[in-house]
C-alpha cells in the first residue's frame, strides 16, 4: 500500500496510547511474532496485525481505522503471549477499534464489520442479566444487523437452523440444554445484578 505522506497522522499513535490497552504500542520492534502465531491467518492469508501497528506507528490513521482486518480479530491472544516485547496486541487492536467506533459515532467513518452490533448486545446481555443470554443477544443483534425485526428474525432463524441446533444438541443452549428444560431460552439472571451494574456505569464513567 503507498504511503500518501500528507495524510499521515503523527498524532494517531498518541490517540492509541491514549485508550486503555494500546498503552505497550511504541514498544513493538516489527519482528512479526503475533502474526506467525495467529490462528486468523489460516483463514485468511492476508491478515497481519505486525502490519497494522506498523501503519499505526507510521500515522496512517485513515487506512487503519478503515481497515476490515480490524474487526476479524478473535482476541485469542496468542500474539499477546509470544510478543518479545510485552505490547499486549489483542488490547492495542481492540484500542484501534474503539477509536474507528468513535469516529464512526461522530460521522466521519463507516464501519461495515457488524462486529460493533454484536458486542453491544453482548455487553447489554451481561449488564442486565450478570450473564450471557444468548437469546436475549440474538433478539438485539439480528435487527439491527438487518435493518428491521422482521428480516432480523428471518436472518436470525436462518443461522440458528444451523449453528443454534447443534449448540442445542451439544447442550450449550435451548430446550435439550444440560441445566433444565429452558436452559438459554429464558434469562436467568445472577443475583447482585446490581454490582454489574456499577462496574459498567464505572467502566463508562458515569
Ligand atoms: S510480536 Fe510484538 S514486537 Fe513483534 S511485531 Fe508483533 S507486536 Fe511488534
Ligand atoms: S489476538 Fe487477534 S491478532 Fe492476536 S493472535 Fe489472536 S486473533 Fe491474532
Amino acid at each position: 500500500m503507498p504511503i500518501k505522506t500528507w495524510e499521515l497522522d503523527s498524532n494517531f499513535k498518541n490517540e492509541i496510547l491514549n485508550e486503555a490497552g494500546g498503552e505497550h504500542l511504541t514498544a513493538c520492534y516489527q519482528c512479526s511474532t503475533c502474526t506467525l502465531g495467529c490462528p486468523i491467518t489460516e483463514i485468511v492469508p492476508s491478515y497481519n496485525p505486525r502490519k497494522i501497528i506498523q501503519m499505526s506507528l507510521l500515522g496512517m490513521r485513515n487506512e487503519v481505522l478503515s481497515n476490515p482486518d480490524l474487526w476479524i480479530c478473535a482476541i485469542c491472544q496468542t500474539c499477546t503471549a509470544r510478543c518479545p516485547q510485552d505490547v499486549v496486541v489483542g488490547d492495542v487492536l481492540a484500542a484501534i477499534r474503539r477509536i474507528a467506533e468513535k469516529e464512526e459515532e461522530a460521522g466521519n467513518l463507516k464501519i461495515e464489520s457488524p462486529r460493533p452490533l454484536f458486542e453491544k448486545a453482548f455487553l447489554h446481555t451481561v449488564e442486565k442479566y450478570g450473564r450471557l443470554y444468548d437469546i436475549g443477544l440474538a433478539l438485539e443483534y439480528y435487527p439491527k444487523r438487518e435493518g428491521g425485526t422482521v428480516s432480523g428474525i428471518k436472518a436470525m432463524m436462518n443461522d440458528y437452523k444451523d449453528f443454534g441446533m447443534r449448540m442445542a444438541f451439544r447442550g450449550k443452549m435451548g430446550p435439550l440444554g444440560g441445566h433444565g428444560l429452558l436452559k438459554g431460552v429464558l434469562p436467568s439472571k445472577i443475583k447482585k445484578t446490581d454490582v454489574m451494574k456499577k462496574i459498567f456505569e464505572k467502566v463508562e464513567g458515569k
